[in-house]
């Protein structure tokens, strides 16, 4: 990654997420692409009139985008005037807000302050930490309670109601939100609200209350849209309130959803798992498969073009086992095609793929549209059929290969990305090498690859042959540096090539900036221009690390 320091933050974007998963290894500029989509309560948009200011961390500072910045154009040698876009509102950092609903009061609730005049009644604070589904949950999270008067603040300090949404896939991310509860131990406020939300609220459930006395409210992904009532019922004087069920037919949609990222929208598609892998807790947390109505789909999507996103990624945790419960019974890759075709709509991108499901079909759809990015992320986990049979992964390694074949074969390049865990219980080291060598195959453009962390609630927690934390390490260390090499080599062979990039940050060194390819490279590139955050430019690559691309504007990118 470039070493320029992005005004969306004081970190190089790569350390965004680790902060979360330590023992996880980035080894792709995806991880930019999560951290971006952070949910990071992060502070781009604000709701309606009077709408609050960002809360948490600030992951996309996102400086320079004005109102009247005309988004989604292409820019080739020369930068085409302006016709201004009238934002729907604005924030403090001068962005257009994104919010999915108009006319919401929102100074209803937020009027009244407690004695020492730092807690405002009717304000929340709301953090993040896990995949691009939690960071979206956050923002529907957030469009709810805002829907409802309540004001989004950016600290806890100020909020009555501080909300953790959590994932609980990996044991430290538990073990962090836990550390974070305990600095209310003493410092909880009368009448504050501290909630647990997500995937670790519905695996733990009360037990929350008995490690962290303090926290009021433990919910989960399937209870969130009755958050104002519980939160209502706290106030009203009930001092514990969970929303664990599970059994429901419904997703989670909501009329309004507060955007934390001004360049690409989060659309759920299919929420919940019906695939059972022995290590994840998914079933367990977010309940059975259950897929939006393809209508319903594509009327979000239109709503988001008008906001003025150009860019939409669908979202499931097996994104491609989509099932249209409406009567058009669209298959996924119907879906992907019809999404593109939404006048106004520039990318689509879907994450995250099971290899189960992967058919011609979605090859085909991305050879025939080109707004279809050409990037597929589809975990493999092991390169062994034994461990792969042992995780329940429903696939071998050579059905597997046979997907990669298929992508590799396409008419048009595909990027592929991946996950990979090592150490899982009874992993030789024979698997192992299994594993590097499905990637030598495999040519990955990126992998996140993890070591095994047992969960509760799953089958794999009880498997015997543990693999020791050293081997685990040992492993990881040895499948991130080959990965690194073969990133080196599949991007250096880039360099010369042009590339169309959404542009999404701005350095403040001169004439720096960022943004994605369609294959979700990252490609920091130079350009003259005075003002190119959300427009399409062309770059030319002119050099190349493991985990991005450098370059320069064709004919500056748009001039002057
Ligand atoms: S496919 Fe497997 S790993 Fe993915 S969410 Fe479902 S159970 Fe978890």
């Amino acid at each position: 990654m470039n070493a320029a320091r992005w005004e969306r933050c004081g970190n190089p974007p790569e350390k965004g997420r680790v902060v979360d998963c330590e023992d996880m290894g980035n080894s792709f500029d995806i991880s930019l692409e999560r951290l971006t989509g952070l949910g990071v309560p992060g502070g781009t948009g604000s709701a309606g009139a009077g709408g609050g200011v960002s809360s948490g961390r600030l992951a996309l500072g996102l400086a320079g985008l004005k109102p009247g910045t005309h988004r989604g154009e292409t820019l080739e040698g020369g930068l085409r005037p302006c016709a201004a876009e009238e934002p729907k509102s604005t924030d403090p950092w001068g962005l257009p807000s994104k919010i999915g609903a108009s006319g919401v009061n929102q100074s209803a609730r937020a009027t009244s302050t407690d004695p020492s005049g730092l807690r405002v009644k009717g304000t929340f604070y709301l953090e993040t930490f896990g995949c691009q589904m939690n960071d979206h949950d956050s923002e529907k999270v957030a469009g709810v309670l805002l829907a409802r008067g309540y004001r989004q603040v950016e600290s806890p300090d100020t909020a009555a109601v501080i909300l953790y949404n959590t994932c609980s896939i990996r044991e430290k991310a538990a073990q962090k939100i836990f550390s974070r509860l305990g600095e209310y131990r003493f410092t909880k406020k009368e009448g504050q609200v501290i909630g647990v939300l997500g995937c670790l609220a519905q695996q733990e459930g009360e037990e929350i209350f008995e490690r962290a006395p303090w926290v009021s409210l433990v919910c989960g992904s399937a209870s969130y849209r009755k958050l104002p009532e519980l939160i209502a019922q706290l106030e009203a004087g009930n001092s514990r309130i969970t929303g664990l069920d599970t059994d429901t037919d419904e997703t989670f949609e909501t009329e309004m959803t507060r955007r934390n990222n001004p360049w690409r929208a989060y659309v759920t598609i299919i929420e919940g798992c019906d695939k059972a892998c022995s290590y994840c807790v998914v079933p367990f947390t977010r309940g059975p498969e259950r897929s939006r109505a393809s209508a319903s789909v594509l009327e979000e999507v239109r709503q988001l073009v008008d906001l003025g996103y150009t860019e939409v990624l669908l979202l499931g945790q097996t994104v491609n086992s989509y099932a249209d419960p409406s009567a058009r019974r669209m298959r996924f890759s119907e879906l992907l095609a019809a999404v593109a075709e939404v006048p106004g709509m520039r990318r689509v991108r879907f994450m995250t793929s099971h290899p189960r499901d992967f058919g011609k079909d979605i090859v085909e759809a991305i050879e025939a549209v080109s707004a279809i990015c050409d990037h597929v992320h589809l975990p493999v986990q092991s390169g062994s059929t034994a461990v792969l049979r042992a995780m329940a992964r429903t696939y071998t390694r050579e059905e597997y290969l046979e997907r990669i074949a298929m992508l590799r074969g396409a008419k048009r390049r595909i990027s592929i990305t991946t996950d990979l865990i090592v150490g899982f219980p009874g992993e030789t080291e024979r698997d192992f090498e299994e594993t590097l060598s499905l990637m030598e195959v495999a040519q990955y453009d990126g992998a996140f690859s993890f070591k095994y962390s047992p969960r509760p609630n799953t089958p794999s927690l009880k498997m015997e042959d543990a693999i020791p934390e050293e081997e685990k390490s040992r492993r990881l260390g040895i499948l991130q540096a080959r990965q690194r090499d073969i990133q080196v080599e599949r991007n250096a062979r880039l360099v010369g090539e042009v590339f169309e990039v959404l542009v999404e940050g701005k350095s403040r060194r001169e004439n720096q900036w960022m943004g994605h390819t369609s294959c979700n490279r990252v490609l920091n590139f130079t350009s003259p221009a005075k003002e190119l955050l959300g427009h399409y430019v062309q770059v030319r690559v002119t050099g190349a690390g493991p985990h991005s691309l450098v370059g320069e504007a064709i004919h500056g990118g748009g001039g002057q």
